[in-house]
């Protein structure tokens, strides 16, 4: 395996428990990931293709559903509101999460259309821990190793699954991925208990606020190529007011830290079995903005691959 981000660690999870001999091979340790900075949501966001990713969504919602039965996951059922600054419909995936539309006393100021839900939410730094734990406990090791070339890594084993993010435009020489760059400013919780996403078509910055136990994860940005990883003091700055605008209380709540993380965007994910001679390559990246509402099923997928690879019943 190459990667241990939210898809490299599901995919070795899903491996190592059906009995495969993993080892994950990483530049990053898994607390330095894209995966780490994430907000996170269960939300279907800047991904295609629209009908595997319905397909991909809909099976991961019920794992972390799940998961979120061990507080120890960092995966938490948290109810809240997207809302738009204009009319617009309720998205096709909220059906799946019970949505129903607000009354217009409960929509923030500014807003004229939004809907309720409850999701997951996750802590990844907590989740990933989780995930690094579940993957030992089933026998899996993760080695930090930088690959130049997958040619490299194919001489290392005879299955080699390729989860490297946006990396993956170099690693996978595959110029369709583009990395867009996110920023995200965490704070103490002043008591805030539901979550917001602005879902206006079209706006230009995005706005949500995403409440774990202790913490609230400030969103965000969206930037196009750009690879910088570190945090613009402009930026958390107006994310900050932004949610503010919103939620008073997080005017004079404490900033705990500045996260960035490159969403690794694609036409498509990229889900796909290579065979190279004497062995197999297989690709799990190009998740742009939903990466962790992916992650299960596009993991359960590679594992089937790999076992009609092997010849192995799961
Ligand atoms: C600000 C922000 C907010 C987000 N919010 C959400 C959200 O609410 N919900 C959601 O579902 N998604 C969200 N996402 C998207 C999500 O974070 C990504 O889709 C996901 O993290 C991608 O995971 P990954 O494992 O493919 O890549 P990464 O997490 O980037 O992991 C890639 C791994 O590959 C390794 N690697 C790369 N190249 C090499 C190499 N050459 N040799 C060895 N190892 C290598 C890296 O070291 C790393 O371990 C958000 C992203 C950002 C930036």
């Amino acid at each position: 395996m190459i990667g241990a981000g939210v898809a490299g660690l599901t995919t070795a999870v899903c491996l190592a428990e059906s009995g495969v001999d993993v080892r994950v091979d990483t530049d990053l340790p898994p607390g330095a990931t894209t995966s780490a900075a994430a907000g996170a949501m269960w939300d279907p966001y800047l991904v295609e293709p629209a009908d595997m990713v319905a397909h991909w969504s809909r099976v991961t919602l019920s794992d972390l559903v799940a998961l979120s039965a061990d507080a120890d996951t960092g995966v938490r059922l948290v109810e809240g509101t997207h809302e738009s600054r204009l009319p617009c419909d309720l998205p096709e995936w909220g059906s799946l999460v019970g949505a129903h539309a607000c009354a217009s006393d409960e929509l923030h100021p500014g807003f004229v259309t939004g809907w309720r839900y409850r999701a997951p939410v996750v802590d990844m730094p907590q989740y990933l821990h989780y995930l690094t734990r579940r993957l030992a406990q089933a026998g899996g090791h993760i080695r930090h190793h930088r690959y130049d070339t997958l040619e490299e890594a194919m001489r290392e084993a005879p299955v080699v699954v390729n989860c490297s993010g946006a990396e993956a435009r170099f690693l996978a020489d595959d110029p369709s991925v583009e990395a867009v760059r996110g920023q995200l400013v965490v704070i103490e919780n002043p008591g805030i208990r539901s979550f917001f996403c602005d879902d206006t078509p079209g706006a230009e910055e995005l706005t949500y606020i995403f409440p774990h136990a202790d913490v609230v994860v400030l969103g965000g940005t969206s930037d196009r190529d750009n690879w910088d990883l570190r945090p613009d003091r402009t930026a958390a700055r107006e994310i900050i007011e932004r949610c503010a605008a919103v939620e008073p209380s997080i005017a004079g709540a404490r900033v705990l830290e500045h996260r960035v993380g490159l969403r690794p965007a694609r036409s498509r994910v990229r889900l796909i079995d290579e065979p190279r001679e004497g062995a197999l390559l297989l690709h799990n990246y190009g998740h742009g903005g939903a990466g962790l509402t992916l992650s299960w099923a596009c993991a359960r997928d590679v594992a089937q691959r790999v076992h009609a690879a092997l010849g192995l019943i799961p």
